[in-house]
């Protein structure tokens, strides 16, 4: 089966996300695009994916349409996503810089 605008043959571990239409090179790939907390189906949806431009500022590389994760420490990415994540929603409480 073909996926996605791009209609790529997902193999072996790659996945396509309904989403934001992009498509990883890996199932861990996948998972770091996708950013926030897990809450009770009754709240808000929380979860989020990282655009384009998050992807590729925080090293993130695309190969044949299919992104693959930064080479360098995926911990200091995380918590970039983290910060970037309260700014855009307005903060939930008092930012500590
Ligand atoms: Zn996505």
């Amino acid at each position: 089966m073909n996926y996605g605008p791009l209609k790529l043959k997902l193999t072996g571990q790659k996945t396509y996300c309904h989403h934001c239409e992009q498509y990883f090179n890996s199932v861990y790939a996948f998972d770091k695009h996708r950013v926030g907390k897990h809450v009770p189906i009754s709240e808000p949806a929380q979860r989020l994916c990282l655009s384009e431009a998050q992807l590729r500022s925080g090293g993130w590389n695309k190969k044949g349409g299919f992104w693959l994760t930064p080479k360098r420490a995926p911990v200091a990415l995380h918590t970039r996503q983290g910060k970037a994540i309260s700014e855009r929603k307005g903060g939930r409480g008092p930012r500590r810089a």
